[in-house]
């Protein structure tokens, strides 16, 4: 298949890898993120690019797992891994005979955009080679034995990705021509006398290496959740916002502690984790509730999220409430929701504002509050 310019351009997608320093148990490429295997990210990404045909090296273990996910896509073929890097490259290449313009690609690099795939075809057929790469953020030294040796200078250091993508005749000589061990192709590409063109690549572009990656490597995969709840205001009760008993001439009413704040973040927490609300998994008919502790539901609540897999990422309720003042309580509200939701303050905010007289909260007969509740999957989770 030609793209419009005439040029045919293939993508070899490396997967050569194990899932060793992730410290899974299979490749790594097979892992989901959310509902998604990186691999599949990867190739979403080459179908929606200017790429007509992606050549995937997978090692023998992991052929047919990688050809069954293949499977669903257009123009996706597998072939052999080799025992090293070059020698998949190798393989890739192969498979890749006739095309123009080859994109190589790490498996595990999941988060590759359309637009920085067409970036580096574009910079292949302009210059003969387009390396997807960005400039360094921290400092970079040289060391030997524990000691530093060489200060570099920052200003010129480039952190190399995949897309490395470059005309297939070049990069087919390169490979012909050299031989030894390359950390990459843009390496290689140099060491055959050809000039490697950079193409300013993405942060987000991380490949997969560590436990840490699978959680910071997954950007996509945080879920947003709100929560809103009101009760009447009466004498005779306890006024308690988030677990905190608040002086006031009169308390909220309900079947729990009717700790309104508390609902409403917990509903929120629920929402974002797709799980019934608090109303369902508590409901004001069970005995066992009765003028329960709120925050004790709510712990219960991020027991349940965290057996699923996720943590709080931020907590922002707001609570509706003509009197008391709740300024002066707010802190002490923030530091009892973080000792519930295990986390610290700076990700647990909340607001209070009257509703200037009008309605059930200005004239003060109830208060309500509101919450939203950001959840971040951590798929380490899984491979406890
Ligand atoms: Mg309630």
């Amino acid at each position: 298949m030609r793209s419009s310019d005439g040029n045919d351009v293939c993508a070899v997608v490396l997967c050569g890898g194990t899932g060793s320093r992730t410290g899974l148990s299979y490749n790594k490429v097979l892992y989901a993120i959310g509902h998604k295997t990186l691999l599949e990210y990867v190739l979403d990404a080459f179908a929606k690019s200017c790429v007509s045909r992606v050549v995937i090296a997978a090692n023998e273990a992991d052929r047919r797992a990688v050809q069954a996910l293949a499977a669903s896509y257009e123009n996706v073929c597998v072939v052999a891994g080799g025992d090293t890097r070059t020698r998949s490259v190798q393989n890739g290449l192969q498979a890749a005979a006739g095309c123009d313009i080859v994109v190589i690609h790490d498996g595990a690099r999941p988060f590759v955009t359309p637009r920085l795939i067409d970036d580096t075809v574009r910079a292949a057929k302009a210059f003969g080679s387009g390396i997807a790469a960005v400039p360094a953020v921290d400092t970079v030294k040289e060391a030997e034995n524990g000691v530093i040796t060489k200060s570099l200078c920052r200003d010129k250091l480039w952190c190399m990705q995949t897309p490395q993508t470059f005309s297939y005749a070049q990069l087919c000589d390169a490979y012909a021509k050299t031989d030894g061990t390359f950390t990459d192709d843009a390496e290689l590409f140099a060491a055959a006398g050809y000039t490697p063109h950079i193409v300013t690549g993405e942060y987000e572009n991380k490949k997969i290496t560590t436990p840490a990656d699978l959680v910071v490597g997954a950007p996509a995969y945080t879920k947003i959740g709100t929560g809103f709840d009101v009760h009447p205001l009466c004498a005779g009760r306890e006024l308690i916002l988030g677990g905190v008993h608040i002086p006031h001439d009169k308390g909220l009413q309900g079947h729990s502690d009717a700790d309104v704040l508390t609902h409403a973040v917990t509903d929120a927490i629920l929402s974002a984790a797709d799980l019934p609300d608090i109303g369902v998994l508590f409901p004001d008919t069970d005995p066992a509730t009765e003028g329960i502790d709120s925050l004790l539901l709510l712990q219960d609540v991020c027991r349940r999220v965290s057996d699923l897999g996720y943590t709080v990422g931020n907590v922002s309720a707001v609570v509706l409430a003509q009197k008391p003042k709740l300024m002066p309580h707010i802190g002490a509200i923030r530091r009892s929701l973080c000792n519930v939701l295990q986390t610290d303050e700076s990700r647990v905010n909340v607001s209070a504002t009257t509703a200037e007289h009008l309605g059930i909260v200005g004239e003060e007969k109830g208060m309500a509050a509101g919450a939203s509740c950001l959840l971040t999957y951590d798929p380490q989770h899984n491979s406890k």
